[in-house]
């Protein structure tokens, strides 16, 4: 083998094998997603899976909307999925399909398992049904029904699909066998009767299939090739074959699972997402909190960021938890390669320059990126008035606090050398402004001397500055595993949401599409959904936590 062969997933290396031996001359795969509910960051790794492999080897992925539930499903998310799968980077291209297109073909399936006695309608009550299956450690029980004609279980299938069956009274079952270890096999349900409108079909059908019976012939009819999903239905793959096996079907793909994605503080679970959505935990499924792609692009993640975080984790069998601190490393990273520079300031703190001109504005330069000169620089006004961030000032500082504190000099980034001579208080005794001189010699925010300050902090000019909303975002669980203890609404952040409203440079109004570096505090991105006249910023992430660090120091 080659040293890129050896390198291959364990996915990737059937694929390789199965192209190599002939056994297919082209791939093709799929995404299949259940339109219950907007995709989240486990989707965008199947998504990566599929289309990313098929890309590969020059294959073809298909989007399926596994639509075969009519209870739970909207057109709303078909369209959020669509828009998710593209804006991720990927493209299906003429290659869009839904279950329900099968419907037709399904049910004449299904009437070719009766007519062969590998089918039959059972009555049973649910409860009933349920007793008759056993457990891991016992086999199951025939139903009574089991043997009946293969012609009485036909009439019966046709009246179900007449709509003359109430729902739970009767369904189909495939008849294979009742002792089977594997419960899947145990006589699984094929087809249920359900008086619902279907978003696509509208009112043509009342009896639905199962997911089981669905999935595969839909592979099969899509000649898909490679049929990848997540490890829980692992115990679903003998079914999936047992149906192609007793159908007459043209193609046989294989189904491969791999492990799903688990990420620490995060739910990867349509249900329980819907649930914080309808419980108003979070304002939408788009909340920049929300570990949905909706969501996340809205929180300023750039869609190469996840692909790259996918492409990081791997495929592999085995479950884990990954670390989200992995991925805001890999944000951080990225943006601060490529996001402009802007200074904001969070929780102003009043500045007077006391020996600044009366009413004089300077324009100064600054760069719109330190290590990449081709971004540029702006002028940005410095004048008698700024703001500072309040923890930049400390009346009562430690030694090794090098911000600005009485008496210190400190470099104002771009500006000039200030040094603090005094500082006014409210009748609380809490320092509302503070006094500094600045030394005109040090324009540019250096000085002729090669004196040395050790802190250099970020500003803006009060008369200059606007006002911006900033949403200051962390986990939305305290817990790393949300579903600690039990229940996960137990386990909500009170504090994921913080908003303050910032001074920022008027120049971030014309900021309005990228990704922006906060000097010193982080990355924002104005908010997409944000219609009024007021800016208003998300918190993509924060700078690698080395001030709270510095800060935990400094008070310990
Ligand atoms: P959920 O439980 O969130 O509804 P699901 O598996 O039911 O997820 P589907 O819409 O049926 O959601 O999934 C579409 C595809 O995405 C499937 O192939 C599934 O295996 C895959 N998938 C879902 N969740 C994850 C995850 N956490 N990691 C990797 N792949 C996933
Ligand atoms: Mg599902």
């Amino acid at each position: 083998m080659t040293e890129q062969e050896t390198k291959l997933d364990f996915v990737r290396s059937i694929v390789a094998d199965d192209l190599a031996s002939g056994k297919h001359d082209s791939i093709v795969t799929r995404f299949p997603p259940e339109p219950n509910g907007f995709l989240h960051i486990g989707h965008a790794k199947a998504i990566c899976v599929d289309f990313g492999i098929a890309k590969e080897f020059n294959g073809k992925c298909h989007l399926r909307f596994d639509d075969t539930n009519p209870s739970k499903e909207e057109q709303e998310y078909v369209d959020a999925i669509k828009a998710d799968v593209k804006w991720l980077g990927f493209d299906w291209g003429e290659n869009l399909f839904y279950a329900s297109d099968y419907f037709g073909q399904l049910f004449s399936w299904a009437v070719h398992l009766i007519e062969s006695g590998h089918a039959y309608i059972d009555e049973q009550s649910s409860d009933e049904m349920r007793a008759a299956r056993g457990s891991l450690n016992e086999p199951g029980t025939n139903s009574p029904y089991r043997d009946r004609p293969a012609a009485e279980s036909l009439e019966l299938f046709h009246k179900m699909r007449a709509g003359d069956v109430a729902e739970g009274e009767m369904i189909l079952r495939a008849k294979i066998d009742m002792a089977a270890p594997n419960i899947n096999l145990r006589d699984p349900a094929i087809y249920r009767v359900q008086h619902k409108h279907h978003p696509r079909t509208g009112d043509d059908w009342c009896i639905y299939p199962m997911y089981d019976f669905a999935h595969g012939q839909s592979d099969s009819i899509e000649g898909i090739t490679h049929s990848l999903c997540t490890m829980e239905f692992e115990n679903h793959r003998p079914l999936y074959e047992w149906f192609l096996a007793h159908l007459p079907v043209v193609a046989t793909p294989r189904q491969i699972e791999f492990a799903r994605l688990n990420i620490t503080y995060t739910l990867t679970s349509k249900r329980k997402l819907k649930k914080l959505v309808d419980s108003n935990v979070v304002d939408g499924w788009n909340d920049p909190r929300m570990p949905t792609i909706s969501g996340m692009r809205r929180r300023g993640y750039p869609a190469e960021c996840l692909r790259a975080f996918c492409e990081l984790i791997g495929i592999k069998k085995t479950e884990g938890t990954v670390d989200f601190a992995l991925l805001q490393s890999i944000l951080r990273d990225h943006l601060n390669a490529c996001a402009p520079r802007r200074m904001v300031v969070q929780k102003p703190l009043k500045v007077v320059v006391t020996n600044w001109p009366d009413g004089h504005v300077e324009m100064i330069n600054a760069k719109n990126h330190p290590g990449d000169e081709s971004m540029g620089t702006r002028q940005v006004a410095f004048s008698g008035e700024l703001y500072i961030e309040r923890d930049d000032f400390r009346e009562e500082a430690p030694r090794k606090y090098f911000r600005l504190k009485p008496g210190a000099e400190v470099r104002f980034k771009y500006a000039y050398y200030l040094t603090c001579t005094d500082v006014v208080k409210d009748d609380a005794g809490e320092v509302v402004e503070v006094h500094c001189t600045y030394d005109p010699e040090t324009i540019g925010g250096d000085s002729p001397d090669k004196r040395k300050v050790k802190g250099t902090i970020h500003w803006v000019s009060a008369q200059h500055a606007v006002d911006a909303e900033v949403r200051l975002y962390d986990h939305l669980f305290n817990q790393a595993n949300p579903e600690e203890g039990g229940d996960y609404l137990a386990n909500i952040n009170p504090d994921s949401c913080q908003v303050v409203t910032a001074k920022a440079e008027p120049s971030l109004t014309e900021m309005l599409a990228d990704v922006v570096q906060f000097e010193r505090a982080g990355y924002f991105v104005h908010d997409i959904t944000s219609t009024s006249d007021k800016l208003v910023f998300n918190r993509t992430v924060a700078m690698r936590d080395s001030w709270a660090k510095l800060e935990k120091k400094l008070q310990g």
